[in-house]
């Protein structure tokens, strides 16, 4: 059995102690620098609002298993939740709130104005234009629930020790080996941090950059306020719905006949957790490390529209206040997962308490079993790139999170500081074109052209897409219509450098392959295969693209920075288990770069600046070969995600500007243009092709995600075939589905809720419009039951958009384009 040590006994540290002993782990120690009563870290002072409804899938999940978990312990006072909207923006962006609810499968009512008061009588009669009600939302008794779940689990046999603060991490051959503390040496196979917002200490042991920023964030309990007084139990009883009042960055409850009320209005406050000191014998409510003075000036905005919208505040006053630490990341999500580095070693932290027992349960799962139900790659702690571990980006991206916490957010906004930090070499090129830049990953990604305005003059009436409403047409430009009509009816460039490419390579390259995807890439040098990871359960981890350049050498088109690591870490074990037959991985996509020359005139730009022969026969769809291409040398690939004749052209990053200018100089008597990402979306929509982490993750199996071609049954082993036998697409109980909407022009965005027969049943995964069929395009998740030809609705701002499941793909069945 395995040794687990758990550093910090706050909400996560204790739960997920819970989870793994309910799963059967017997030698859990649980490490805590405080008192245990009390360990004074931000659980101790939590007011424990959970509000579960997320953009995010899984984080509403996991906030849906916590409520259900802290029920089960009497730990929640479900009270229901009640979000209202002082402004126009904020009643449309409830709507959309409603459809995420919808979707993940929590009830939620959209109220008008009159509803609101009923619901909540001290609201200010004329401020609040309507609400979202929640009724299974309410408050979490943390700091009681973390006493219980310690008591259970002791029961169950976990150690806890008390005032014991770790100070080090052993570890030999890259695995941790023990937890020291002052006294003693916890010997250990697996450590946990789940030390809250002193993660970045306890990361640093083991030399693992933790990417969060501890911030203070106000909170304060107001004098009795007269429309409480005797409506609850004292001194902390509830009984109105928890109240958020987004527009002006605050929340509410009821703590007896007073009020409690967190405020996000303020500057944001960065703490080095370090300089805290050690957590003392004496912790209490009002002397804890996560607890400091209240500075009442920061609050004094926030106490004012307070009392606008709670008009019974106006009699009132602040009777006592704090400033109480926890942590922000660079993208707002929690961090789990194991380190790269270090075997052994994992972390779970930046979970909010709403969060908490849904991740603990999911790091359980992956501890036990490998993998969690609900998918964990929003947590996961190395989604990000190596630039955004960078101390200055995790501090100035954390705090602008804080600031931006209840802002009304477009799922395409980008961040406006820090930009420019990874930049293509086509970059000076497509500045010169007038590109419009959208950040991802660190990226500069052009999502469309100034360029082509022109274009727009001469786009054919049936090419043209109709006006968008204002929100789908932020971040867009009607001049995609004129790139996507281009590409399918002459040439474009589209940068593909962003994209990640790993190089496996060495004599064990194409065993490690072989084991980890579920296609053969064993084929002869030249062969490109579109492939999956799964994981045990047959859940796709990513999907891939390998390229066989030479006998020992594969180029992988690869998704996430956790492809890189996940492979690097199989890797190496294959090299620890055979010692002759090592493979190794290597992430060279900063070093390179791609431009996709698609369209049914690439092989005429082509032909005219090359001597290799691109002719059909010469390179086959699904080939790569090295070529020379106006004198640069390249290595090209017959392949096209938006469905056209053409090549993925690789080169390195030094010749990229040199591809660039002479592909862009041949393409002129052919019509050459540069295109973008919106083109690019829709495109790639139209063929049927799926991205990774919108339309399939670890919760779908090939054939529910449409791409069980993938799959080689009869290759003899690879990670996931035994949990796929017997499934096939007919066995699916739900598919991804191509559903094209009626009206011709109602555009959606992704995430909304699907209904058939008035029943919600699914929700949308990508959307685009799709220029060449001329009619919006959206996947969506329905019950296998559900076909095509079948009559959906999508409710996108609480309004029901008639879409119909159409065969796929629209574009293009024959493959004719493709393979021409
Ligand atoms: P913690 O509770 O901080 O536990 C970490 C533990 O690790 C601590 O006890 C610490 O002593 C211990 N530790 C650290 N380093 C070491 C070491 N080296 N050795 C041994 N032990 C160590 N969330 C919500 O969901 N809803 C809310 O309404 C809400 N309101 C909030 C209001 C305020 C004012 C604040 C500050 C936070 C709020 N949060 C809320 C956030 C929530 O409190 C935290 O996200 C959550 O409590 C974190 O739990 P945790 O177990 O990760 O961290």
């Amino acid at each position: 059995t395995q040794r687990v040590v758990i550093i910090g006994a706050g909400i996560v540290g204790v739960n997920l102690a819970d989870e793994l002993a309910s799963r059967g782990w017997s030698d859990i120690t649980v490490v805590e620098q405080g008192p245990l009563e009390m360990p004074g870290g931000s659980t101790s002072h939590a007011p424990g609002l959970v509000f579960q409804t997320n953009p995010s899938k899984s984080m509403t999940l996991f906030a849906k298993y916590t409520v259900e978990k802290l029920l089960s312990i009497d730990c929640f006072n479900q009270v229901g939740g009640l979000e209202v909207a002082t402004t126009q923006a904020r009643l449309a962006e409830l709507q959309r709130k409603h459809g995420w609810a919808t979707s993940w499968g929590i009830e939620t009512h959209l109220l008008d104005a009159g509803e609101c008061l009923r619901r909540y009588p001290l609201l200010d009669r004329d401020m609040v234009l309507g609400g979202l009600h929640i009724p299974t939302d309410g408050l979490a008794l943390a700091a009681r629930a973390t006493q219980l779940l310690m008591q259970r689990s002791a029961a169950a046999g976990v150690s806890y020790l008390g005032n014991t603060p770790v100070v080090g991490i052993d570890r030999a051959d890259g695995h941790v080996t023990g937890v020291v503390t002052p006294t003693a040496t916890i010997p250990a196979d697996i450590v946990v941090s789940c030390a809250g917002f002193w993660g970045v200490e306890v990361g640093a042991m083991v030399g693992l950059t933790v990417p969060l920023v501890p911030l203070a964030h106000q909170y304060a309990k107001t004098s009795v306020v007269p429309g409480l007084a005797g409506r609850n139990e004292l001194p902390n009883g509830a009984g109105l719905p928890i109240l958020r009042h987004q527009d002006q960055d605050l929340y509410y409850r009821e703590h007896g006949d007073r009020y409690g009320i967190g405020y996000y209005g303020h500057k944001p406050m960065p703490i080095v957790a370090a300089t805290l000191g050690v957590t003392g014998d004496h912790v209490d409510e009002h002397n804890m490390p996560s607890r400091l003075d209240f500075t009442p000036e920061d609050f004094a905005t926030g106490w004012k529209a307070s009392q606008e919208l709670l008009p019974d505040l106006r009699d009132c006053e602040i009777a006592d206040g704090f400033n109480g630490i926890f942590s922000f990341t660079p993208d707002g999500g929690s961090l789990v997962g194991e380190s790269p580095e270090v075997a052994g070693f994992w972390v779970a932290e930046a979970v909010w308490v709403t969060h908490s027992a849904g991740i603990a349960r999911a790091l359980a799962e992956v501890l036990t079993d490998g993998r969690s139900q609900i998918c964990l790659a929003d947590c996961e702690i190395s989604r990000f790139e190596e630039i955004q571990f960078a101390h200055s980006y995790v501090q100035e991206t954390s705090q602008q999170n804080f600031v931006e916490i209840y802002d009304i957010l477009h799922p395409l906004q980008p961040k406006e500081s820090p930009r420019n930090l990874r930049v293509s070499p086509f970059h000076a090129r497509q500045r010169e074109l007038g590109a419009y830049f959208l950040e991802g990953g660190g990226w500069e990604r052009p999502y469309w052209y100034e360029a082509n305005a022109g274009l727009l003059d001469r786009l054919p009436e049936e090419w043209r897409s109709p006006e968008r409403d204002s929100w789908s047409a932020r971040f867009y430009s009607p001049i995609a219509a004129a790139e996507a009509w281009k590409t399918r009816t002459a040439v474009a460039m589209y940068d593909m450098t962003p994209l990640r490419r790993l190089e496996v390579s060495g004599p064990g390259a194409v065993d490690l392959l072989q084991r980890l995807t579920t296609g053969d890439v064993s084929k002869k040098p030249g062969a490109v295969t579109y492939t999956l990871l799964l994981d045990h359960a047959g859940g796709i981890r990513s999907d891939i693209t390998v390229a066989r350049l030479d006998e020992e050498t594969f180029q992988v088109g690869a998704n996430t920075p956790v492809d890189l690591v996940y492979l690097s870490r199989e890797a190496d074990r294959l090299r620890h288990e055979s010692p002759q037959r090592w493979a190794q991985v290597r992430d060279i996509t900063g070093g390179t770069c791609c431009i996709g020359l698609w369209g049914p005139r690439a092989r005429d730009v082509l032909s005219s600046i090359s001597s290799d022969d691109f002719s059909n026969d010469g390179l086959r769809y699904f080939r790569a070969k090295r070529a020379t291409i106006g004198g640069v040398p390249v290595t090209a690939m017959r392949l096209s995600y938006v469905g056209e004749l053409g090549w993925e052209i690789y080169t390195g990053a030094d010749n990229g500007q040199r591809l660039w200018d002479v592909l862009w100089e041949a393409g002129q008597p052919h019509g050459v243009i540069a295109a973008g990402r919106v083109a690019f979306n829709a495109l790639r929509l139209e063929k049927g092709y799926r991205s990774w982490g919108a339309d399939m993750s670890t919760e779908h199996d090939p054939y529910e995600a449409g791409v069980g071609f993938a799959v080689k049954p009869a290759k003899e082993d690879f990670v996931g075939k035994a949990a796929l036998e017997g499934r096939s697409e007919a066995t699916a109980s739900r598919r991804l589905r191509c559903l094209t909407v009626d009206d011709g022009r109602s555009v959606v965005l992704g995430k909304e809720p699907v209904r058939y027969a008035g029943e919600a049943v699914g929700y949308v995964t990508s959307a685009a419009y799709g220029y060449t069929i001329g009619r919006p395009i959206a996947y969506a998740y329905l019950p296998a039951t559900i076909g095509e030809g079948d009559h959906v609705e999508i409710e996108y701002f609480g309004r029901s958009i008639a879409a119909t499941v159409a065969a796929e793909p629209l574009v293009d069945p024959e493959m004719k384009r493709l393979r021409g």
